[in-house]
C-alpha cells in the first residue's frame, strides 16, 4: 500500500488493443472506502467473454482492459463499516461489482438487470462513484463494496469455485427462472464452460439432461458430466426424432448462428434461453416461434442467487472440470478455447503472477 494515497500499486495481465494480447500491466486499486474489502486473488476462471472482451469482438471494449469475472481469493483489508466480511475470509466476486440497489430490480434481487445504468461490470466498467474504470481480476487483488462480495463454502475447493462465478451462475438463474426439476427435459446446447455446468446443475436440480454437440469426441464426456442423452447437431435425421421433445433448450453457442433448430426441438411453451453473446442473429422466419416456442436470453444472475448456487454446488457437491494454468500462458489458453480445446474451464492460479 502506498501511505499517501492509500491505493493499492497491483500486478496484473490486460491488453492494451484488439490485436495487442493479454500480457503484464501495472494498475491500481483504489485505497478502501468505509464498505469496501480488499481481496488478495488465488485463482480466477477464464469465461469465453474474457476473450470476446479482450479482442473487441463485441465493439465496445475500452482499452485498457484487464479481463476476470470468476475471482476467489482471501479478504486481506475491510473498510471501517464493513459488516459482511472479515480478514482471512475465503470470498469471490463474479461479473458485477457494483449497482443502484434502488430501483425495482436492484430491490428484487436482480442487481444485473439494474435500471439506473445498468450494473457496474468487474471490468470493462464505470466506477458510479469516482468514474474510474474497473478492471478484472487477471490481477493480484481487487477492492470492492462488500455486498458484492460472496461467501465461498469451506466446502468447495478454491480453483473449482472460481468458474461458478460465471459459468455457474449463468447456467443456474435461467434453470430456476424456468422452475426446471423432476420431470424437466432440459437439452444444453455448446458443452464448455457454461454448457458443462449447465448439464451438471440440471441433472442434480432432477431434470433429464441431454447435450447437443457438434463434437463427437464429447459424447462419453457428456454421460459422465450427469447427461442422460447426448444428441450431435450436425445428425439431422437425430435432430428431427427430438422435435417437440425439450421443455428447455440452455443454449451457450458463443458465435453467430441459427436458433431455429433447436426451437424446433421445443415442446408447446417451452423455451430456448439464449446465454451465449453471438451479436447479431442470423435472420429466421417467424413461423417457427407459432407453435407457441419461447426464445429468450438471460444475464448471469443477482447475488442472492450467486450465494444460493454456491452453497448449493457445496452441499451437492457440483464442482466444475478444470485446467489450470499459469497466468503467463493466457493467450494459449485464448487460442484452444477459440477451437472447443478445453475440457472444461480454464482457472488462472493467480500465484503465478510473482513470476513475472
Ligand atoms: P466455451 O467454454 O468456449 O464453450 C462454448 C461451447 O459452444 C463450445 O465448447 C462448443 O461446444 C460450442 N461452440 C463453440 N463454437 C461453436 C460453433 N462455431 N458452432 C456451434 N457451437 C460452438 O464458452 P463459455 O465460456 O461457456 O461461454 C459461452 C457463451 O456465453 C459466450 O458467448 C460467453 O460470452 C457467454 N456468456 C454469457 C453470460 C451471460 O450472462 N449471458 C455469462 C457468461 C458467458 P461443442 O463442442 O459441444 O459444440
Ligand atoms: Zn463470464
Amino acid at each position: 500500500m502506498t501511505a499517501a494515497t492509500n491505493e493499492y500499486p497491483t500486478k496484473a495481465y490486460g491488453a492494451t488493443s484488439p490485436d495487442s494480447g493479454v500480457g503484464p500491466m501495472d494498475i491500481t486499486r483504489r485505497g478502501l472506502r468505509d464498505d469496501d474489502v480488499l481481496i488478495d486473488i488465488s485463482h480466477c476462471g477464464i469465461c469465453h467473454s474474457d476473450l470476446h472482451s479482450a479482442r473487441n469482438d463485441w465493439g465496445f471494449t475500452k482499452y485498457p482492459i484487464v479481463p476476470g469475472h470468476e475471482i476467489v481469493g482471501i479478504v486481506s483489508a475491510v473498510g471501517d463499516s464493513v459488516t459482511r466480511h472479515k480478514i482471512g475470509d475465503r470470498v469471490a466476486i463474479g461479473c458485477m461489482v457494483d449497482a443502484c440497489m434502488e430501483c425495482h430490480h436492484c430491490e428484487s434481487d436482480l442487481e444485473q438487470y439494474c435500471q439506473n445504468g445498468g450494473m457496474t461490470g468487474t471490468y470493462n466498467g464505470t466506477d458510479r462513484q469516482d468514474g474510474s474504470k474497473t478492471f478484472g481480476g487477471y490481477s493480484e487483488r481487487i477492492v470492492a463494496r462488500e455486498e458484492f462480495v460472496l461467501i465461498v463454502p469451506d466446502a468447495l475447493p478454491m480453483a473449482q469455485a472460481a468458474p461458478l462465478l460465471c459459468a455457474g451462475i449463468t447456467s443456474y438463474s435461467p434453470l430456476r427462472t424456468w422452475k426446471v426439476g423432476p420431470g424437466s427435459k432440459v437439452a444444453v446446447a455448446g458443452l464448455g464452460g457454461l454448457g458443462h455446468m449447465g448439464v451438471k446443475l440440471a441433472a442434480a436440480m432432477g431434470a433429464e439432461v441431454t447435450v447437443l454437440s457438434r463434437s463427437e469426441s464429447k459424447r462419453e464426456d457428456a454421460e459422465r458430466l450427469g447427461a442422460h442423452a447426448f444428441l450431435n447437431t450436425t445428425d439431422k435425421a437425430a435432430m428431427k426424432a427430438k422435435s417437440a421433445y425439450f421443455d428447455m433448450v440452455l443454449n451457450t453457442i458463443p458465435v453467430r448462428h441459427d436458433v431455429a433448430p433447436y426451437l424446433h426441438l421445443l415442446r408447446i411453451d417451452g423455451v430456448q434461453v439464449l446465454v451465449g453473446m453471438i451479436d447479431k442473429m442470423p435472420e429466421m422466419h417467424t413461423g417457427v416461434l407459432l407453435g407457441r416456442k419461447v426464445l429468450t436470453g438471460s444475464g448471469i444472475g443477482g447475488l442472492a442467487e450467486t450465494q444460493e448456487m454456491l452453497d448449493f454446488c457445496a452441499e451437492k457437491g457440483i464442482l466444475p472440470d478444470i485446467e489450470t494454468i499459469k497466468m503467463q500462458d493466457i493467450e494459449a489458453a485464448y487460442d484452444r478455447m477459440e477451437v472447443s480445446d478445453i475440457k472444461y474451464r480454464f482457472v488462472i492460479d493467480m500465484g503465478s503472477l510473482k513470476e513475472g
